[in-house]
């Protein structure tokens, strides 16, 4: 399996890391062309305006829309899942750049005060043991749309993980803890061999993923 990581700024080495130890082949993306036969695209986490500005400038932005509309998936974690919602609350990004994925996210969600903090998550699709996230001038998922399923919540509801068909976001940094089930979650949809069908509903535990609004057809 080959997956690519978007590589203009933030924390796409510690994906890569990541990526190589469960033995997947990691490819940077700087380039359109580097899209290519790839089963899948992480846009990690950093600052959004500057991933934003320099993959806009690099070309990269349609290459990565027409990525996703192929089916192949793509995962936003933290400043990826800025670039991926459809809608955006904060000053700086006046517009949605990928516009991909059916979401309204609130950047910089936690303030100044608590900008890092690490929590344990309820994430269903991982199984029952709670999920230790690394929050980093984190956005949140104030809405999501129908179609759209709920990951993981922090303890008081609020939505941080979520998955519309082949894209994955997630607000926290999974790359930056030891445990890989958000990374195997992942691949576990990047998977050629696994058919359209259960590429979508693919899930690690048996529970079902809960979803909000109108269920996925
Ligand atoms: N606060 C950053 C932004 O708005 C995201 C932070 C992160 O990716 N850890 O782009």
């Amino acid at each position: 399996m080959r997956i690519g990581v978007l590589a203009v700024q933030g924390a796409f080495a510690e994906h890569e890391t990541r990526l190589r130890a469960l033995s997947v082949e990691a490819v940077q993306v700087r380039l359109s062309q580097h899209l290519q036969r790839l089963d899948g695209l992480i846009i990690p986490g950093g600052e959004s305006t500057t991933i934003g500005k320099l993959a806009r400038r690099w070309g990269l932005i349609d290459p990565i829309r027409d990525f996703a509309r192929s089916g192949r998936p793509l995962w936003g974690t933290c400043a990826g899942l800025i670039l991926m919602a459809k809608d955006v609350i904060d000053g700086e990004v006046d517009h949605p750049l990928l516009a991909l994925m059916d979401v309204t996210v609130r950047r910089n969600a936690f303030g100044r005060q608590v900008d890092s903090f690490e929590a344990e998550l309820n994430a269903p699709p991982l199984g029952e043991e709670p999920f230790h996230a690394v929050f980093i001038r984190a956005p949140v998922i104030e809405r999501v749309g129908g179609g759209v399923d709920v990951l993981a919540r922090l303890e008081d509801g609020t939505v941080v993980a979520a998955q519309q068909g082949n894209m994955l976001v997630t607000a926290f940094h999974p790359e930056l803890t030891a445990d890989d089930r958000f990374h195997r979650y992942f691949l576990s949809l990047c998977d050629p061999s696994v058919g359209e069908t259960s590429r979508r509903d693919a899930v690690i535990s048996k529970q079902p993923v809960r979803s909000e609004g109108r269920p996925s057809p």
